[in-house]
């Protein structure tokens, strides 16, 4: 009893990073965060700056978005940051990385930064997980799309983004 007691008190708490840019966060990154709690106890959503891709929402913005989704859920932590992503996991002294992997068109890009980022920090762990089939075809970019031609977002997105692609479409009109 006293050893299980002393195991479970030593036991480290197992600590994740899902980085993206979450421009804006789907139902797709909501299915992964998810599934990675079952196995993790604490994920750190990191909003970061995708090199070719110009942004949408500000770093503010999206962290407001996923700040608000995962509202009261204290194992989901929002932050931002910008450069490398190993110098960022050294600072966080986190090397587990989560990622999710949609169809084939992913794997090219999660490959060669996975192995350019092993060579950087050889301890990074990277794990790639599988959305349900409904949201394997779901990106953020087509869900911009979908909300510039005033079309049904909110089967893509949690509420509070649909509101919120609504207001920076036709909040001016
Ligand atoms: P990035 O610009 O870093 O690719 P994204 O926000 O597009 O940022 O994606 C962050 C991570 O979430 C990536 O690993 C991506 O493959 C994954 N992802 C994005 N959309 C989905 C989805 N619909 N289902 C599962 N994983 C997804």
């Amino acid at each position: 009893m006293v050893r299980q007691r002393l195991e479970f008190m030593e036991r480290k708490e197992r600590l994740a990073v899902y980085p993206g840019s979450f421009d804006p966060v789907t139902n797709g990154h909501v299915d992964i965060i998810e599934r990675s709690l079952k196995f993790i106890d604490r994920l750190i959503v990191s909003v970061t700056h995708h090199p070719t891709k110009k942004p949408f929402f500000s770093f503010k913005e999206r962290m407001e978005m996923l700040r608000e989704i995962f509202k009261g859920r204290d194992e989901i932590i929002v932050e931002y940051f910008d450069g490398l992503l190993v110098d960022y996991l050294k600072k966080r002294g986190v090397y587990l990385v989560i990622r999710g992997l949609r169809a084939v068109s992913d794997f090219d890009y999660e490959f060669q930064m996975v192995l350019t980022n092993r060579k950087l920090l050889p301890q990074i762990e990277t794990i790639f997980l599988t959305p349900r089939e409904e949201y394997l075809y779901l990106s953020s970019s087509a869900v911009k799309e979908i909300a510039r031609l005033n079309g049904p977002v909110e089967k893509f997105v949690p509420e509070v983004v649909a509101k919120k692609l609504k207001e920076k479409f036709f909040s001016n009109l």
